[in-house]
């Protein structure tokens, strides 16, 4: 039946049929705790009330309209937006890599106007994930999402997490337009940028007049327990950071696909008519579950919670004889085994059946589990999903 699709993934032997908080249904009646939220996009986990009527009720009214209109539900969520992620303004489209193409195009745009040509290169991360178009996967700092697709969008080069000379050199203020990171790298097994680094890259970038972009598509909207993962570093003075683009996706709208450029005080008038566009962008629908992301999420006492049930989930891991490293950062958690971690992923949903559940995790890479659960897991469904991963882990793997 399935294979009408092209195969490109890894797909696991499971067919859903409904979802409810943090659990899904698949279509034998079994029952499986959702660790993943669809690599971190359920948010609000399955089916969540205020999610539903808000899709609803803007369903009901409008699918959609071209962006040569405004729509009420949409400049209001865009306002609310930009005021939760202290930038200027915004540009909403569909997903991250289509975040990511539109913060390199303002950079370059940015650069040109000031400094004229030759100024383009975009300095990223090694194990940076930036999306899989032909110029966000230049961006992205991994060769094996690079073969066989070349030749690629000239202008990107990728050093290493951590090199503060290595992001002096690359920051060539005769060269570079933008420095694009993810301040916890997500893909790659959850890797937290260090603080001296990333003050460094505010510091250099600011000096040269290098944009610093941060990618929260995967660490920003509360997933490390504040809004934006960069509120939990600070510039070389020790104030808050100011970043100059930040692009959202995955758990934006908590389901609905969509993604968002946040732009400062310097980059927010780089963009003018006709530069870029996206039929799609602004979805209404997108935006009435974006407000409900923003309403429930963006609370002083919703963040703390999130820290907390990381720590929670963590405090299992840690010092466990079969775990070698835990990395996380609130409920954005990354641990490397000795064994294969994608068979342990698929033991964890073949232990479904009528009496036990089974338990839903991501990979990245091949000995490290990456856990992304939705923000409102219960502390009984965190020890339930703790239990079967201590259970996997007493296992030989
Ligand atoms: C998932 C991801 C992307 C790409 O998002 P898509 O919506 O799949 O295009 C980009 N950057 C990061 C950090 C991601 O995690």
């Amino acid at each position: 039946m399935n294979n009408v699709f092209m195969n490109t993934y890894h797909r696991l032997p499971v067919t859903f049929v409904k979802g409810e908080g943090s659990w899904l249904f698949d279509i034998d009646g079994k029952k499986y705790l959702d660790f993943g939220s669809g690599i971190a996009v359920n948010i609000l986990g399955h089916n969540y009330p205020p999610l539903v009527k808000a899709a609803c009720e803007q369903a009901a009214k409008y699918f959609h309209l071209s962006n040569y209109f405004l729509s009420d539900t949409v400049s209001l969520y865009a306002q609310k937006l930009v005021q939760a992620c202290t930038m200027k303004k915004v540009f909403l489209c569909n997903s991250g890599a289509e975040a990511n193409e539109g913060a390199c195009k303002i950079a370059r745009k940015y650069s040109l106007l000031k400094y004229g040509q030759g100024r383009h290169t975009i300095v990223t991360l090694k194990g940076s994930f930036h999306g899989r178009t032909i110029t966000t996967l230049s961006a992205t700092g991994q060769e094996k999402f690079h073969k066989d697709f070349g030749p690629f969008t000239d202008g990107f080069i990728h050093i290493k997490g951590g090199d503060i000379d290595a992001l002096d050199k690359a920051l060539d203020g005769k060269k570079v337009a933008g420095l694009l990171i993810e301040a916890v790298q997500g893909e790659s097994g959850i890797v937290p940028q260090s603080e001296e680094f990333i003050a460094a890259a505010a510091e250099f970038c600011k000096e040269r007049d290098i944009l610093l972009m941060f990618d929260e598509i995967q660490c920003g909207l509360g997933r490390t327990g504040t809004f934006l993962a960069l509120e939990q570093y600070k510039d070389a003075k020790g104030n808050p950071l100011k970043a100059d683009i930040v692009t959202l996706a995955k758990g934006i709208a908590a389901g609905i696909p969509a993604g968002a450029v946040l732009a400062g005080e310097k980059t927010c008038d780089v963009f003018t008519v006709g530069d870029h566009g996206s039929t799609f962008g602004a979805n209404p629908i997108a935006a009435a579950c974006g407000l409900v992301v923003l309403e429930t999420v963006n609370t002083p006492s919703f963040l703390a919670e999130i820290k907390r049930k990381g720590g929670k989930i963590t405090s299992v891991l840690k010092n466990h004889p079969k775990v070698k490293e835990v990395r996380s950062k609130g409920l954005m958690i990354g641990f490397d085994i000795e064994g294969d971690a994608w068979a342990v992923l698929e033991k964890a949903i073949a232990r479904a059946d009528k009496e036990s559940f089974g338990l839903l995790m991501l990979t990245a890479g091949a000995n490290t589990l990456r856990l992304l659960p939705p923000y409102i897991l219960t502390d009984s469904e965190i020890d339930q999903g703790m239990a079967v991963i201590l259970e996997l882990l007493a296992e030989k793997n």
